[in-house]
């Protein structure tokens, strides 16, 4: 019995998209969702009393940082993730493999795993599916991510061919080696780029080892976003349709909302919290860059459509005033503003799900978002 479970509860009628609800042993969350991510046991700049207060009911964290600090043994000494960072909700852990190819650049890959360089210190480190799923075991999170081969993108189709051999191959091993597969759930991660048919292989590969999630990973990693759209409607219908589907990465809404008309259930990325620390905020207008020199004396909220406590109680000029400083209250208010406004249009995307009406909700939301005007950034 796997302690993760999906429950579909609707598909749109106009899109597809699905309703759904995944149970874990920290509780269960309704789908579509956007995972918040607190890479280092944090969601930077919010408290978890905050998470809960914007209706976050799972979060995401990072086995690589972890490991390098403070190192997965203390975390296991505190009693696990959870207890250690005060959270109550579900945790999903990724596997390091990002991190491992993304910042480093001094790395060999091998069938064993990832010879590579730290990248605080330069020491050498090794890291291998094994390792991934001992180090997940000992953070113990709800949800935890197969260890992968990221390549870089574009890549032939060499290469990707035989590192989606490779990732299913590491896929079997860390079933092998997962430790607690009675209250962990091991999800697989399907690659192949933007190759239709090594897509499909690395699904079907993964689907065969049965396990209790997917994730479609090595998308948003500089693609045109009409290329990933195109590999999610290839890639899901293989999935089967009684378990979860994570896209991983992608946080701009057009994409959340695209993919989740392909069918895609959960959804974590950096770029909310990134972009509120360099003063940029998603509003129903659009994206807002409140350092700007315009916002000086503008006493209106963020978003004037938005209800959450910031855009309640402070105005554009308080809030630019302090970004323009670095002092730290502003970087949590512009970070609380975002995470609450991607939570909340999930539960907009949800609620249009229901009534079966999804594709209208999207054209009124890109309209209003300014997604189709041509340049259109896309958040
Ligand atoms: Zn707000």
């Amino acid at each position: 019995m796997t302690p993760i479970t999906y429950e579909l509860i609707k598909t749109c009628k106009q899109t597809g998209a699905r309703l759904g609800r995944v149970h874990t042993p920290h509780g269960s969350f309704d789908t579509p969702t956007f995972m918040p991510v607190g890479t280092l046991a944090t969601v930077k700049t919010m408290s978890p009393e905050e998470l809960k207060n914007i209706n976050a009911n799972i979060i995401l964290s990072n086995t690589y940082h972890l490991w390098l600090r403070p190192g997965e043994d203390i975390v296991r000494e505190a009693g696990g993730l959870h207890k250690f960072m005060n959270w109550d909700g579900a945790i999903l852990t990724d596997s390091g493999g990002f991190q491992v190819f993304s910042l480093s650049d001094m790395r060999e890959i091998k069938e064993e795993g990832v010879h590579f360089r730290n990248h605080l210190n330069g020491e050498k480190l090794f890291l291998s599916p094994e390792k991934a799923m001992h180090i997940q075991n000992a953070l113990g999170s709800d949800i935890m991510m197969a260890f992968d081969e990221c390549p870089p993108y574009p890549a032939t189709y060499e290469y990707m061919k035989s590192s989606v051999e490779r990732t299913s191959r590491w896929a079997e091993r860390c079933l092998e080696a997962h430790g607690r597969p009675q209250d962990q759930g091991l999800f697989g991660i399907v690659q192949g780029g933007e190759y239709e048919d090594l897509r499909k292989q690395s699904a079907r590969d993964l689907v065969s080892l049965d396990f209790p999630g997917y994730a479609i990973g090595g998308l948003s990693v500089g693609e045109p976003k009409d290329v990933m759209n195109r590999v999610l409607e290839f890639t899901t219908p293989v999935l089967p349709s009684d378990k979860p589907r994570y896209l991983m990465g992608v946080g701009s809404p057009d994409s959340l909302i695209d993919g989740a008309i392909r069918g895609i259930d959960m959804f974590d990325c950096v770029l909310p919290t990134r972009i509120a620390r360099n003063g940029t905020c998603m509003t129903s207008k659009g994206r807002l860059v409140v350092r700007n020199a315009k916002y000086a004396r503008d006493f209106g909220p963020l978003d004037e459509n938005c209800d959450c406590h910031v855009c309640k109680k402070y105005s554009r000029a308080y809030i630019r005033h302090l970004i323009k400083c670095n002092e730290t209250f502003g970087f949590r208010l512009t970070t609380y503003h975002n995470l609450y406004f991607l939570v909340k249009l999930m539960g907009q995307v949800r609620k249009a799900i229901s009534d079966d009406r999804l594709g209208d909700f999207k054209e009124d939301f890109f309209e209003q978002y300014g997604l189709n005007k041509p340049n259109a950034k896309n958040f």
